[in-house]
Parts: structure tokens; C-alpha cells; sequence
């Protein structure tokens, strides 16, 4: 069977399609991240406090009592902020649907740094502390650490696994790697977790004779790990499993650009809006083992969805050769770039190459009365996607569509190209899409005219 992209082409602009649409996630809730701030803070409060109150004066007075105090509250906060970092990251909608995948990678990248540094160090200041109190060498230490302290192999062995994840996300190294190589090696990062656990338990100074504590730092860990296993594997798996897509047409759309058709059962449950993306596994020979990020190119019907792909690499390039009947695996959708960011009634949409996906399903969202106004900016004329659909959609809109096009050299997008073609920017939400430096380039130069950050609203097409 073959359904054409014209099929989803021609619900444009059908009243009975936007009933039958996607269902509507509920809307975002701007008080989300300074609630969730402010829990993250009382728990890093309540963790500092803990392990401070766990101390004797007497054991701090002791012999190696200072070192080994150090080492407590750093290793304790250091793996407050490590169940932090992984909980950024399992991808709860709440929170997701306010920052975006984006944002939310952006804090996880941030924090980072500090559960390492801080478990490295609770390493070194306890063993420079236990050899103080047994008056041995460091050496001495290690080895009698390593063999007579529950759980403290394992976590050595913990403290490497993450030695090896940060070492490998060092944006110098992690830049030499295949995506996917790096992608797995630091998922050891969760593997190091569940390792460390046990010598928390049985050795830290706050847990020791303190059963109610321990009780609440094991619930802790058992919600965090609960939280990774139902929205990283258990929901993808369970939205594959419902929806059951399969390819059914890869359509050519402009030079190395292809459109992918999926057919898929009750899609309009997915809670999918304009602008936001998925990633993608096609379960074929050679690329079933990697999945990437694409925005939908159009917005999801009852029984199909549309993912927009410009060849960038052995991925993309890949999925030209799709074979009707693959089937899909799908995680998400994610994103944050939706109409729900906008906060005027008219809009601008700058799209930049291959980011006139996201910018094409999010122009179906915007309301009839929004009187778009369209850029896409392409050096070649045949790079141009999905041209027709977005004139026809802005059209139906009271808007319009323009089309940059040429090499940078010599047709410059800048702040004068920008004024001429969208009258009234300062009332309007600017939504911007593309790679990162050209999202980069307008952001800046639409914030030079004098449109508000908040209404700024972009996707790059880099995580
Ligand atoms: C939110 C988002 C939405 C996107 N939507 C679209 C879209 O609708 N259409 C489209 O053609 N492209 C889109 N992309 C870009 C697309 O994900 C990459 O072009 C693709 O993953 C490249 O993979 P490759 O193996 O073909 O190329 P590679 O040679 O592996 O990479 C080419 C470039 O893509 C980046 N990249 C590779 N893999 C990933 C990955 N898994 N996640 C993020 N970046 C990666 C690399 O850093 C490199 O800059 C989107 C990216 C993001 C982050």
C-alpha cells in the first residue's frame, strides 16, 4: 500500500482534520522549573544538613576526624547531585515540555562536572582520613579499603565507570567520537549508580545506626530509578508497541532531501504538537541500532506521521533507502518549540535549511487569525522543502511566504532583509529553526531590532 504525502498534504487546512487532530498535550506550566529549582535546593539543603549533623564533635576532633568529614559531605552531596543529574535527563514530560530536551540537556551538561569532582574527592579525603586515624601509609589504605570495607570494590569500581563517562563527554573527546559510541559508553554512568549504592548505606556517617534515613535515601534512589525505567525505556517502548508504525513511502523533496511516511495506528493519541521532534530507530539492516532526533514534518493524522530528513551523514543519507514495511521504533515526542511559547497573536517563522521541518508542522498549529509571515532562507533553490505546503499553509493563515535564496556571500540575511519582510516584528512572536549557527545568527539579530527574548522562540538542530 502507498499513501502519498499529498494525503497528509490535503488535512491542511480541513476544519474536520484539526478536530480529529493529535491529542492536546496539557498546556505548559511556566511555575514548573522554579518549583522544581526549588526542590532540587531544599533536598541539596537537606542532604548538607544531614551529613553536617551525622558529625561528632568528638570524631571531628579526632585523628584524620577533619579528612574524613570532608569526604563524608562530599560524597554524600556529590551523589545527591549525580541522582540530580540523571533525573534531568529521564525525560519526565512535566518538565521536559517547559525546557525542552534541549534545555534539559543544557542543565544536565552544566551540572555535570560537580557530582564527579565532588565523588573524586570524597574518595581521596576518606582514605587520607582512615590512614590518618590507623596512622598507615595511603597505600596501606587503599588496599585495606578495598578488602575489608563492604562495598567499597564495587564502588571503586563505580568511581571508574564515571571517570570513564565524564572523561568521554570532554567536548574535545566526546567531538572524535561516534555519536553512538559515545552515547553508550556514558550510560555506564547509570551502571556506576546502582554499584555505589550499598557502601553508601553501610559506611556513610549519616546513614550508620539510622534506619528512618537509610529507609528514605533507598526510597529516594528506587523513585529516581523508577522514574528512568517508565519515561526512558518503559513509555518509548509501550507509544512503539500501541502505534506499531511501519514505512510506507520515502518521497524526494529537494536535492538529498527526502520525506519518510509512517502508517501507524491511533497516532492521533500521540501527544504530538507542531515543532517538536522524536527520535527515530528504523528497525533495518545497518541503521537499526541508531536513533536520531527529527522533528515530524507535518502535523501527526489518526494513521500517519511525516518526518522530513536532509542527507547529513551515514543516518540520514541512510533513510533514502528505506524499505516500505520498516518497521519504527519512536521515543518522544519532545521540544519545547511550539505555538504554546507564543505569547502574541501575529507570528514570524525564520526557517534555515532543513529546520523548515519543525517550522512547517509548528505553522499548521498556529491559529487562522495569526497572519504569518514566512522566511526560508536556502542557498540553492533546490534545497528548498516543502515550499508548496508552506505558501499554501500561510496563505490559509492570511500570511505569507518568502523564500531567500542564494549563496551567503552574495544575498546577505541581516537586520535590513529582516525589517523589509516582516512588518510590525515588534508584535510579533519570532519563531526561529535551523542549524545552530544560523539560529544563533537570527536570534541575535532579531533581539538587535528590539523583539523581546520572550518572544524569541527557537530549535536548534543540535542536542
Ligand atoms: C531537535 C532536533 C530536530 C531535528 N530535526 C531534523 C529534521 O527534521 N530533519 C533533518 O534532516 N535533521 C534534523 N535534525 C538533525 C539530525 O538529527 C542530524 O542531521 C542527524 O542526526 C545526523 O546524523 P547522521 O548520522 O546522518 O550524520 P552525522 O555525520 O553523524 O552527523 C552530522 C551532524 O548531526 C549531528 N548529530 C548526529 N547524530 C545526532 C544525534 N543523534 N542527535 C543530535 N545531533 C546529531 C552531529 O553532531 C553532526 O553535527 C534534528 C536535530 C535535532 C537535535
Amino acid at each position: 500500500m502507498s499513501v502519498s504525502v499529498e494525503s497528509i498534504s490535503s488535512s491542511i487546512g480541513d476544519p474536520s482534520a484539526a478536530a480529529s487532530g493529535p491529542r492536546r498535550p496539557r498546556p505548559r506550566r511556566r511555575w514548573v522549573p522554579d518549583a522544581a529549582l526549588t526542590v532540587v535546593g531544599l533536598g541539596l539543603g537537606a542532604t548538607t544538613g544531614l551529613a553536617i549533623t551525622a558529625e561528632t564533635h568528638a570524631a571531628l576532633a579526632s585523628r584524620g576526624g577533619v579528612a574524613t568529614f570532608v569526604g563524608s559531605i562530599t560524597g554524600l552531596v556529590g551523589m545527591y547531585l549525580a541522582l540530580v543529574m540523571v533525573l534531568i535527563v529521564s525525560r519526565i514530560p512535566l518538565i521536559e515540555r517547559v525546557l525542552g530536551l534541549d534545555g534539559l540537556l543544557r542543565w544536565h551538561r552544566w551540572l555535570s562536572p560537580w557530582p564527579l569532582s565532588l565523588i573524586g574527592l570524597h574518595a581521596v579525603f576518606v582514605t587520607i582520613g582512615y590512614a590518618q586515624a590507623t596512622r598507615s601509609g595511603i597505600g596501606h589504605e587503599v588496599s585495606a579499603l578495598l578488602s575489608d570495607y563492604p562495598g567499597v570494590l564495587t564502588a571503586t569500581v563505580a568511581l571508574g565507570l564515571m571517570a570513564l563517562a565524564g572523561t568521554v563527554s570532554i567536548r574535545a573527546i566526546r567531538r572524535r567520537l561516534r555519536r553512538e559510541t559515545w552515547w553508550t559508553i556514558h550510560l555506564v554512568m547509570y551502571v556506576a549508580l546502582a554499584l555505589s549504592f550499598s557502601h553508601v548505606i553501610a559506611l556513610g556517617p549519616t546513614f550508620v545506626q539510622h534506619p528512618l534515613l537509610q529507609l528514605v535515601w533507598t526510597l529516594v534512589w528506587i523513585a529516581t530509578a523508577g522514574l528512568v525505567i517508565v519515561f526512558r525505556f518503559g513509555i518509548p517502548l509501550l507509544r512503539t508497541l500501541r502505534h506499531r508504525l511501519r514505512v510506507i513511502e520515502v518521497r524526494p523533496e529537494a536535492h538529498g532531501v527526502v520525506s519518510i511516511v509512517c502508517e501507524g495506528r491511533a497516532l492521533d493519541r500521540l501527544p504530538a504538537r507542531g515543532g517538536q521532534f522524536m527520535c527515530w530507530r528504523f528497525l533495518q539492516s545497518g541503521i537499526w541500532w541508531q536513533a536520531h532526533p527529527y522533528s515530524l514534518s507535518a502535523r501527526p493524522t489518526a494513521t500517519h506521521l511525516r518526518l522530513t530528513v536532509k542527507n547529513l551523514g551515514d543516518h540520514s543519507g541512510g533513510l533514502a533507502q528505506l524499505e516500505p514495511g520498516t518497521r519504527v521504533m519512536i521515543e518522544g515526542p519532545y521540544g519545547a518549540f511550539t505555538t504554546d511559547a507564543g505569547r502574541r497573536q501575529r507570528a514570524a517563522l525564520i526557517a534555515g535549511g532543513i529546520g523548515v521541518t519543525a517550522t512547517r508542522a509548528l505553522l499548521e498549529d498556529l491559529p487562522r487569525t495569526a497572519r504569518p509571515i514566512v522566511i526560508l532562507r536556502v542557498s540553492r533553490e533546490d534545497d528548498a522543502a516543502l515550499v508548496g505546503e508552506l505558501a499554501e499553509l500561510a496563505r490559509q493563515r492570511g500570511g505569507r511566504l518568502h523564500v531567500v535564496c542564494g549563496p551567503r556571500e552574495r544575498v546577505r540575511f541581516d537586520a535590513d532583509t529582516v525589517e523589509r519582510l516582516v512588518p510590525g516584528i515588534l508584535q510579533r512572536d519570532v519563531y526561529v529553526c535551523g542549524r545552530p549557527s544560523f539560529v544563533q545568527h537570527v536570534v541575535e539579530l532579531v533581539g538587535g531590532l528590539g523583539v523581546p527574548a520572550d518572544a524569541i522562540h527557537h530549535e536548534a538542530y543540535s542536542l
